[in-house]
């Protein structure tokens, strides 16, 4: 058998593996200051917690989970998401105590078996923060303003994204807006796809996700959530948005965007962006004030989203920016011949040692073939050692752009270089 990484999953070579880092540096930069410190959870938790969590009727929980046994029969998943684990973590260590607000954020790889495609990949990496213990509403337009502004940091061009927002309701009118939806479904099943049929038992809101044509045409008309709205639930909707409205963040209303996870209440809000097929969203998040008491923990609300590498990547490149672009060695160090080889070894440490990226080379190749490998690296600067060069206890620097060369005392080439390279 030939032996291949397995389908839905890539390795992530190193352009892929650089870009992912400095996303998540970024994100690291900016989220710390809006107050969020990191968090890492297990890559898997007991099925349990997603059953419940997450929801039996999701896609995700139903069809998507990597489910397996251990050797002692414990069930485990690995995780699908991110909050659930988070949230867990939050009741086991007790992080947000009554009137207290937790602020976190994760970077990691989540695992679903879906179809792969373009942007859809079964082991797959999402960067999310969740604010916990806050149900006010400037809550909400701070996490949805933080995923916006994340996006513009990394340089993607606002008219090339699309801000969505709604409520689902809450406890108190989401039920008999659910009622309402599963009515509509069984009154047009003629027109729909099978799998939208039993969601009207199932998950009676998943249909607006569906994307067969013929249904989005059907649910297009369907009741709406915001006609359906309790008294509470408007107004902390209609706050949310006076706050983006406040801070300048445009937004379109969509009250079919309904997200595929049960545990949202309130605010729902995604990211779309141009360049990624089918798949457009590149994040999303909201509000999910009943999922600490579905997990064992004191009644506590939280929100938060998640946004996908792969299809961020995507988007940056559709819009020009390459986030992995390698920077190229700074200095690259040619020995003449075999006489200066340990002192050009030692000045390549030297200048490592001071700050400077630089290469050179082990394999005793002639110097043509040294200068061609420099080239290759992007050197903006190379040393030659030579013999005679050395005897006078100096190198020759040469700038690779400028081609300007001069001698330099050995001991002053790191300083000379450094400011070469600004
Ligand atoms: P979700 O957890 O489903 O709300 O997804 C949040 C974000 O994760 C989405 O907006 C996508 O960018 C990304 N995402 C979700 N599922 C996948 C997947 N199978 N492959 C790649 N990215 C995904």
């Amino acid at each position: 058998m030939e032996l291949r990484a397995p389908k839905g999953t890539v390795d992530m070579l190193p352009e892929t593996a650089r870009a992912w880092e400095r996303l998540s540096a970024a994100a690291q930069a900016l989220f710390e200051r809006y107050g969020y410190e990191p968090i890492y959870t297990p890559l898997f938790e007991h099925t349990e917690l997603f059953a419940r969590g997450i929801g039996e009727a999701t896609d995700i929980v139903s069809k998507e989970m990597y489910t397996f046994e251990d050797r002692s029969g414990r069930s485990l998943t690995l995780r699908p998401e991110g909050t659930a684990g988070v949230v867990r973590a939050a009741v086991e260590h007790a992080l947000v105590p009554h009137g207290a607000v937790a602020k976190l954020y994760y970077a990691g790889p989540m695992f679903r078996y879906e179809r792969p495609q373009k942007g859809r990949m079964r082991q797959f990496w999402q960067i999310g923060v969740e604010l916990l213990g806050a149900g006010e509403p400037s809550a909400d337009a701070e996490v949805i303003a933080l995923l916006v502004r994340y996006f513009e940091m990394l340089g993607l061009p606002r008219d090339r994204m699309r801000l969505l927002v709604n409520s689902m309701g809450d406890e108190a009118c989401r039920p008999a807006y659910r009622d309402s939806v599963a009515a509509y479904i069984r009154a047009h099943e003629a027109a729909l796809c099978d799998e939208c049929r039993r969601r009207a038992d199932t998950n009676p809101l998943r249909a607006f996700d569906c994307k067969n044509e013929g249904c989005q045409r059907v649910m297009a008309e369907a009741p709406r959530i915001s006609e359906a709205l309790c008294d509470d639930c408007r107004a902390h909707y209609e706050a949310v948005k006076q706050h983006l409205d406040a801070l300048g963040i445009a937004y379109e209303e969509e009250p079919r965007l309904v997200r595929g996870l049960d545990y949202y209440t309130r605010t729902v809000f995604e990211v779309q962006a141009e360049g990624l097929g089918a798949q457009n969203a590149i994040g999303g998040g909201g509000r999910y004030d009943g999922l600490f008491s579905t997990l064992g923990g004191p009644a506590t609300p939280g929100l938060g989203f998640a946004l996908g590498f792969e299809r961020t990547l995507l988007a940056l490149k559709a819009a020009g920016i390459e986030p992995g672009a390698g920077e190229g060695v700074a200095a690259y160090i040619a020995a003449v011949d075999e006489s200066v080889r340990e002192a050009a070894f030692s000045l390549a440490m030297a200048l490592r040692d001071a700050g400077v990226a630089a290469e050179l080379d082990h394999r005793g190749r002639s110097l043509k073939a040294q200068f061609k490998h420099a080239d290759k690296l992007g050197a903006r600067v190379a040393v030659v050692v030579g013999p005679d060069e050395l005897a006078a206890g100096e190198a020759t620097v040469r700038d690779m752009v400028t081609k300007d060369e001069r001698r330099v005392a050995l001991a002053d080439v790191p300083a000379h270089v450094a400011a070469l390279i600004g």
